[in-house]
């Protein structure tokens, strides 16, 4: 059992060259979206496509949040929503190809480990999100590299107040990302992540979704202050093994102590397929 499961966020390749940033409009976006979901995940995993969905169709969701919809409109921009199987201590990746006939391609790759019964629909939710602001923060990179209209440092400065020298300095590494995100990016993670989490009540539903969003942030220095909070590791974890029998004790890293899996239940932890 891999107690230390965390996401592994991999940038392929830098993409350069973009067209101009749109302004932020106020309708409702799906169907300017530029996100597809890969045929495949509903003829072979439907309530993954059908959470996918529904995630794509939130108008406060990931993408249509009026603070990102204008990058996941962006006409240049492609996103792929696909699945493969990887190591269980990777829960989703983030791959950027580049350029391909115009279009920037942005890949979200999705452990389908997680899809045969061992994940939540928390869970799943969560990785869409942190693979989202992956993919938002690497395009506020190439944009600023490109000087492109609409992302110069009033922008960063703006969306990230305290960590946006970081983007423009040095390599845009998935550690820093993480601490980007873990600064200036996890209170909106933790907002949108309550959409997606069962009737529970105010102090759970926070507790639960601040639980997942920081879910693949546990090498960042916020995190050491957060993880003397136990519950927080442990229902990540939870959310994650499904599977486990509702007796079966776990055993956390000192000095957590040990608790037994029905914990989930507390919080109504959802099967992908519920
Ligand atoms: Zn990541």
């Amino acid at each position: 059992m891999n107690i230390h499961g965390l996401y592994a966020c991999t940038l392929i390749m830098l993409c350069i060259n973009v067209a101009n940033y749109p302004a932020v409009a106020n309708q409702q976006h799906q169907d300017t979206l530029r996100i597809k979901i890969d045929p495949k995940l509903k003829l072979k995993y439907p309530c993954v496509d059908s959470l996918l969905q529904e995630m794509i169709a939130d108008t406060q969701g990931v993408f249509q949040r009026p603070v990102f919809v204008a990058f996941f409109t962006h006409h240049s921009l492609r996103i792929f929503i696909t699945e493969r199987a990887m190591d269980t201590s990777i829960g989703a990746q983030t791959a950027c190809h580049g350029l391909n006939n115009g279009h920037i391609n942005d890949t979200i790759l999705l452990n389908r480990l997680f899809f045969a019964g061992n994940g939540s629909k928390e869970y799943l939710a969560s990785l869409v999100i942190h693979e989202a602001m992956h993919a938002y923060i690497n395009w506020c990179k190439v944009l600023f590299v490109a000087k492109e209209p609409g992302v110069d440092s009033s922008y960063l400065q703006a969306r990230f107040p305290l960590t946006w020298d970081s983007i423009i300095t040095g390599e845009l590494t998935d550690e820093k990302q993480h601490v980007i995100m873990s600064v200036d990016l996890v209170d909106t993670m933790i907002t949108i992540m309550k959409r997606y989490t069962n009737d529970i009540g105010h102090a759970k539903k926070e507790l639960l979704a601040k639980s997942l969003a920081w879910g693949g942030l546990y090498t960042t220095p916020k995190w050491k202050n957060l993880s003397k909070d136990c519950r927080l590791f442990v229902l990540e974890f939870l959310s994650r093994h499904m599977d486990l029998p509702k007796l079966q004790t776990v055993y956390p890293p000192d000095p957590c102590t040990p608790f037994i899996a029905a914990y989930r239940d507390v919080y109504k932890l959802r099967p992908i397929c519920h």
